[in-house]
């Protein structure tokens, strides 16, 4: 057979090697979490690529139905913003709301897709990454909102998935997710760090973590940019971190909408880009912490 596979090149060694190939090299039963193991000859060719979630749908905990029904508020449409949204879209959310009270500026280029030359100064992030991003798919709806959260009236939300670089709108977003039982997604990056924590009805919320004297140091890389009133240089950022983070928490996001936030992470969740290592810290409720009720404490 090596004499045949001579003088071949790509596809062609592929054919000769496959017609000496004793044993069948496809498999009798095809797998799919909605149909189950499907006989081969009953498939078309091509079928399962037809479908747009078909691989999806091959992962076992996943609920297409819960993900498709789900409505999503995404505060902030900035880096993280950008990918977390893209990443929403083509995971199958189809009910989006994006918020954010900026334009865009030459320096988001780096790390935005939906954003252009020709955006800059000269458009509000919300509604060009929602026009954008509806181009992913004709079935999402996507919902630009242009202010701050802090004056965000309508919370009929399902999941609540943070993009901030500011510790007043996040720990505010903490405060109003805890109030209102809605499960909230917390992302951040410093250069090649990033965090990332998922708070639900119940569990230690991110003023826990900021009370807890082991994460403070960890926490305050996350939160200088605090206080809009005062100058505060910009932290780094790279896209890759970013990428890293925001697929973090749409993966976060679609175990929710799925029912299954027993899968969610735990604790606070670090990446360190550039050793490439991840660490969980684990985190209890601080018995101080205004966002839970007395009785959960
Ligand atoms: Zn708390």
């Amino acid at each position: 057979m090596l004499g045949e596979l001579q003088g071949h090149a790509g596809d062609d060694v592929l054919s000769v090697y496959l017609s000496h190939c004793r044993v069948p090299c496809t498999m009798p039963y095809d797998y799919n979490p909605a149909r189950g193991f499907i006989p081969m000859d009953s498939v078309t060719a091509g079928s399962a690529d037809r479908d747009r979630h078909d691989r999806q749908k091959r992962i076992d905990w996943v609920d297409m139905d819960g993900i498709m029904s789900s409505r999503v508020l995404v505060v902030g449409a900035g880096a993280l913003g950008n990918e977390v949204v893209k990443d929403l879209v083509l995971s199958g959310f189809r009910d989006i709301t994006v918020i954010d009270m900026d334009d865009v500026v030459l320096s988001n280029l780096s790390r935005c897709l939906f954003f252009r030359d020709s955006d800059v100064k000269n458009g509000m992030k919300s509604e060009i990454v929602a026009e954008r991003a509806s181009q992913l798919d004709p079935e999402v709806r996507i919902t630009p909102i242009v202010g701050k959260v802090q004056d965000l009236r309508d919370w009929d939300f399902g999941i609540i998935i943070g993009c901030l670089d500011n510790i007043l709108a996040r720990m505010h977003l903490n405060a109003s997710a805890c109030g209102l039982g809605i499960p909230y997604v917390d992302g951040a990056t410093d250069g090649m760090m990033g965090k990332l924590q998922v708070v639900l009805p119940g569990r230690p919320c991110l003023q826990c973590a900021t009370n807890r004297s082991h994460a403070k140091a960890l926490e305050r890389r996350f939160t200088c940019t605090g206080n809009a009133s005062m100058f505060v240089p910009h932290t780094a950022s790279d896209i890759t971190t970013t990428a890293v983070i925001a697929a973090m928490e749409v993966r976060e996001a679609m175990k929710i909408a799925s029912g299954r936030q027993d899968l969610c992470t735990d604790g606070v969740t670090y990446y360190d880009g550039t050793q490439g290592t991840m660490f969980t810290l684990e985190l209890d409720a601080d018995p101080e912490c205004p966002n839970h009720p007395e009785e959960d404490r």
